[in-house]
């Protein structure tokens, strides 16, 4: 009898990307700065993007930002979410800076097909189903209801049928 062993989001992360997860809180957003010109850093690198100093700390920025493009997947190779059907995923524009890839509620992107260009979210750290920090980019006003239903979907192991 074989045992299966319950599904979850690729877990592999360098170093930095472990770095990220232990900085990490629930409902913030932290990303690397700069100590010498204060650059928020995305994604996460060794030297400042701007300076070159190696004197990047990670800090709890603005979680605000706006939608430049979304897009949702119909397949992957991954077996978590090729289980999980069509997945959205999107590029937000942070007020404090970079561009950053994060999962999206549907609701960014119907406010995005109704020609509300650049919708307005807050992106935050969440930890997945693997423990690793991955960002979800929500509408500002989105209900606690939505927000649960995507938090379900990346933070709960699949068991296979
Ligand atoms: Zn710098």
């Amino acid at each position: 009898m074989t045992v299966s062993k319950p599904l979850t989001p690729p877990g592999a992360r360098t170093a930095l990307g472990t770095a990220h997860t232990k900085a990490s809180c629930g409902g913030e957003l932290v990303l690397q700065c700069c100590g010498q010109c204060a650059q928020v850093q995305y994604p996460h690198r060794e030297v400042c993007k701007h300076c070159l100093s190696t004197e990047l700390d990670w800090q709890v920025v603005s979680t605000g930002g706006a939608v430049c493009a979304s897009s949702l997947l119909q397949h992957s190779l991954e077996p978590f979410f090729k289980e999980q059907g069509a997945w959205l995923m999107g590029s937000i524009k942070l007020d404090c800076g970079p561009v950053v890839l994060a999962h999206l509620l549907n609701e960014c992107q119907q406010l995005n097909e109704c020609k509300q260009a650049n919708t307005r979210v807050k992106v935050i750290n969440l930890l997945d189903a693997s423990q690793q920090s991955v960002l979800l980019a929500l509408p500002e006003n989105a209900s606690a209801d939505q927000t649960t239903t995507l938090q379900d979907r990346l933070t709960n192991e699949l068991t296979r049928g």
